[in-house]
């Protein structure tokens, strides 16, 4: 078995769980033709098609995979891109960021740390205070409505 330190937003600290490490075959099984495209084969949503580029209420947006905390919606911005955005992620513990060349373009990739889903890429082109810009897509996302977190 193998383990990961996660922070979980809502009890505030830092726990350690099982990796979740499942073929490309058994998450074709649990997910939409959508969400398996994205997540396992590190496809791209078209701009504006999820609807969660317009949520702005409290709350957080997690792996949806794996429910994993990613990002506060506090740290969400209008990027104009399409795609949701954010300006850091609730811990560095959450995500992987690995280097990208496909598409002949040099980019960061952003997976989950637990489950190894592709969520989208990051840019430094962000605005303060981090200037970094997580551009996910969003239906590798799903959020959890909560005031306090
Ligand atoms: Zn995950």
């Amino acid at each position: 078995m193998t383990t990961v330190a996660i922070y979980d937003a809502r009890q505030n600290r830092v726990v350690t769980l099982e990796k979740i490490e499942k073929s490309d075959a058994e998450w074709k099984k649990l997910l939409t033709k959508k969400q398996y495209e994205i997540t396992t084969k590190k496809g791209t949503e078209a701009p504006g098609s999820c609807p969660f580029d317009q949520v702005h209420e409290p709350g957080i947006f997690q792996c949806e995979r794996c429910g994993t905390d990613l990002f506060r919606s506090s740290t969400k911005f209008e990027s104009g891109t399409g795609w949701p955005s954010f300006y850091e992620p609730v811990s560095p513990l959450n995500v992987v960021e690995q280097p990208d060349n496909s598409l002949g373009m040099v980019r960061i990739e952003v997976l989950c740390a637990r489950c190894g889903s592709h969520l989208g890429h990051v840019f430094d082109d962000g605005p303060p205070p981090t200037g970094k810009r997580y551009c996910m897509n969003g239906f590798a996302l799903k959020f959890a409505p909560g005031g306090r977190l």
